[in-house]
Order: C-alpha cells, then sequence, then structure tokens
C-alpha cells in the first residue's frame, strides 16, 4: 500500500487557493524570487519526510533561524545569563519594531529582531569574531536539518545593502550595553544567518528536532539540550507569530516561526514537525497560503496544542486481592498505557484506598511508558507501601520503572510472570 499522507499533503497545496499577499521587497533578492513556488513538508519525530511540492527548491531562512540562534545561545550561555538580557514577553508589535522594555532595557523577546540581534551576540564567546559565531550557528542549523546548509552569499549582501533598520536597532542596543560587540558585526552576523539556504524539507525537519526535545530524527544525535528545546518552543508559541501570534495561537495553535521568505516552521511537540513555503506575505510578513495550510492541517489532523486529549483508557486494568496458603492478603495491581501525572495520581488513588495486604504485586507488563514525574510517584507509592510492611514485586519485564535504589526502602523484587501467585483464592 502507498502510504495516503503524501496524497493529502499534495491535496492541501490543492486546496490552499488563490495567492494573495505580496514578496518582501525591503530585500532586493527577495523581491525578484519567484512568487507561485509552493511546498509543503511534514516530518514524523522518529525521521520519516513527507513532502508535496517543490520541496527541494531552497529559500533563505531568514527570521527561521531566529529559534536556532536562541537554542545555541541558550545552550551555551544558560538560561538565567540569557534572561538577563533578552526577556521572554509577546511584543505585539512587528518584527523590526526599535524597541526595549521600559526599565530593563532588555528586547522583549528573541523572536523579534532586537532580541534576534541580541541572541546573535550571546553565541559562544564575546571575543569571537564574525566568522567563528556564523559557523557555529551554521553548524547547529545543519545538525537540526540532518545536512550541510550553507549561507547564500548573493542574499546576504542583498540584504546588508539595505539593512538600515537593523543597523539602527544594534546601535540602539550597544548605546544601552546590551551588546558589547561593534554593532556592524553583530548585524553582519545576524544578516550571515538569515542569507542561509534551506529547503521545505530541511525546515520540517528542524521543526521535528524541536519537538522531539532536540533529538535529531534521522540522525538520532542529540542536538540540543531537551531543557533548551522546551524553552525555544515556549518562546515560539508566545512570540514566534510577532503581531499575528494571539490570532495564530487561537487557529493553528502551534509553537511556529516564519520568514520573511515565506517559509512557516511548526512543531507538535512529541509528534511532529511541520513546514510550508509560499513566498507572497500578508500584513504580518507571514506567508499567506502558508498560514491557509498550517490552518486547514491543524483542523483536519488534530494538531492544535490546546486540544484535550481523548480520555485515556483505564490506566488501573486490574486490581484484584488474593488469599495465599497462610491466609495472608496479596494485591496485584496491572497498569496499562502511557504513564505520567494524572494517570500515576490515579493509580496513587486507588491504591491508597485499599486494606494492607502482605505483598503487593505491581504489573506492568502492558505499560508502554512511564514519564519521571510518573516514576517518581509509583517509587513513592511502593516506598510508603513497604513503610506500611508490605513486601513488593514488580512484573516489569521491559524495565519501563526505571527504579533507583534512594527512591525505595528495598528495591521491588523483579518477576517476569505471576505464577508465583497461581492457585491463591481471589477475596
Ligand atoms: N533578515 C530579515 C530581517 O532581519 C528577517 C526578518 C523575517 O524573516 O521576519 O529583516
Amino acid at each position: 500500500m502507498r502510504s495516503p499522507v503524501p496524497d493529502y499533503l499534495a491535496e492541501m497545496l490543492r486546496a490552499c487557493g488563490d495567492d494573495a499577499g505580496a514578496l518582501a521587497d525591503y530585500i532586493p533578492e527577495l523581491a525578484s524570487a519567484d512568487p507561485d513556488r509552493l511546498a509543503v513538508c511534514l516530518s514524523t519525530i522518529d525521521g520519516t519526510l513527507y513532502r508535496a511540492g517543490d520541496s527541494d527548491s531552497e529559500f533563505s531562512v531568514q527570521s527561521i533561524s531566529k529559534p536556532f540562534v536562541y537554542a545555541l545561545a541558550l545552550a551555551d550561555r544558560g538560561l538565567p545569563e540569557v534572561l538577563r538580557w533578552i526577556d521572554v514577553e509577546p511584543s505585539g508589535e512587528a518584527f523590526d519594531e526599535l524597541s526595549l522594555e521600559r526599565d530593563s532595557r532588555r528586547p522583549r523577546n528573541p523572536m523579534i529582531n532586537a532580541g534576534a540581534l541580541t541572541a546573535h551576540a550571546l553565541v559562544g564567546d564575546p571575543e569571537d569574531d564574525v566568522d567563528t559565531r556564523v559557523e557555529r550557528i551554521r553548524r547547529l542549523m545543519s545538525a537540526c536539518a540532518g545536512r550541510e546548509l550553507q549561507v547564500d552569499r548573493r542574499m546576504y549582501e542583498s540584504e546588508m545593502s539595505q539593512a538600515y533598520r537593523n543597523l539602527a536597532i544594534a546601535h540602539m542596543l550597544r548605546s544601552y550595553g546590551v551588546i558589547s560587540q561593534d554593532p556592524r558585526d553583530v548585524v553582519s552576523g545576524y544578516t550571515q544567518q538569515c542569507a542561509i539556504s534551506v529547503t521545505t524539507g530541511d525546515l520540517a525537519t528542524m521543526a521535528a528536532t524541536l519537538a522531539a526535545g532536540g533529538v535529531q530524527p534521522t540522525t538520532g544525535e542529540r542536538v540540543l539540550p531537551m531543557q533548551v528545546a522546551r524553552q525555544v518552543l515556549s518562546v515560539m508559541m508566545t512570540c514566534g507569530m510577532y503581531d499575528a501570534a494571539g490570532d495564530w495561537m487561537t487557529t493553528v495553535g502551534l509553537p511556529a516561526k516564519s520568514g520573511v521568505s515565506g517559509g512557516i516552521l511548526a512543531a507538535l511537540p512529541g509528534q511532529l514537525g511541520l513546514a510550508v513555503f509560499s513566498p507572497r506575505l500578508d500584513s504580518h510578513g507571514h506567508s499567506t497560503r502558508g498560514v491557509r495550510i498550517c490552518t486547514r492541517m491543524s483542523s483536519d489532523m488534530g494538531l492544535h496544542i490546546m486540544q484535550a486529549p481523548e480520555p485515556a483508557r483505564s490506566t488501573v486494568r486490574r486490581d484484584r486481592t488474593l488469599r495465599r496458603a497462610d491466609g495472608s492478603l496479596a494485591r496485584v495491581c496491572s497498569l496499562q498505557g502511557a504513564l505520567q501525572f494524572s494517570s500515576a495520581e490515579r493509580v496513587l488513588r486507588t491504591v491508597a484506598d485499599g486494606r494492607s495486604v502482605a505483598l503487593f504485586v505491581l504489573d506492568l507488563r502492558r505499560v508502554s511508558s512511564v514519564n519521571d514525574a510518573a516514576r517518581r510517584m509509583l517509587a513513592e507509592m511502593l516506598r510508603r507501601l513497604q513503610v506500611d510492611g508490605a513486601e513488593v514485586a514488580l512484573l516489569d519485564p521491559d524495565h519501563v520503572l526505571d527504579l533507583a535504589e534512594q527512591e525505595v526502602v528495598r528495591l521491588p523484587e523483579r518477576w517476569s510472570s505471576l505464577a508465583p501467585l497461581a492457585g491463591h483464592v481471589r477475596v
């Protein structure tokens, strides 16, 4: 069977309607782009890339570089230091606004140009030269895309020839001591980062890397720490679409970043990366057809991050108490599915209700995953059962519950089947 996903993507391109809007013309090289190019790609976090349209045609990444450079600044300097210089509040302003917070003099967020220039300056060592910073950025973006990306020199020269606004912002940043380098160097480096060439397929893979918490889907390499990916996605959610962030949040509901060349990158944490490309822009500077495609796909495929998931099947699959030959009680609690806070709470509530037993068996054979919160909650439950005098056994052949010695009174005995309890009477 041929997967229907590419056909669905091709249908999205057919259904996205007539093009409207205009090419970004403040960068001469962008004004001469072919306005009719159109592509959509979707990457799963385990590395399958679906594509439709002009998915191999290259364009400059522009502002879609900003989340990755913010990520690099976070990885290099740590969150507290980066927060000292760049806030995380939506600005509700256009991307190129000459603005700083009134009291702290910080740029409001790393997605508008003032914050992005600051993030660029925070990459690596403050003494690094422009080439060193740009090379580190190029390498990170290449690692996320899974191939070597290059700076398009023509695009860079073209934007530099008209970079009056970004130079004004950088001089403002320098005059308030937000950046320490020469403002012209910071604009040069930032403009090179924006001129890195990508395809729609690259962007979908880069989005999937963020969605996977920093693990590149095809190479399996951890390119960013998990906490950094979380921080970047959070800022994309609130600030990535500039002065259309609220509209985007309510309709599409995915952390995203757009660029003036016509790309949009969006990520659904834990599931997928999505990218679209169509150069004509709306009044906020976002690809007109790109926004339409993302809106339609989010609604068709239930991708909105605030859409409450279907209630999971009951976590406690079976809960039985048996009387053993010596008259003592054994309780066997069988769980299923993916365990996180709310499902572990359900288990704790069920177990806390029961009477005391001499043996408690936790059967995890049908549990697919246990997140850290659930693991700590179950460990504490086992510890308390032991303190109450119960012996504890685990039926966990796949080791989904990875307990540390200090988390329980005695590490529970591991069983591979319920055979030791066969023949005992159910009460
Ligand atoms: N290089 C562009 C600029 O700084 C990026 C803007 C964007 O893509 O939104 O003006």
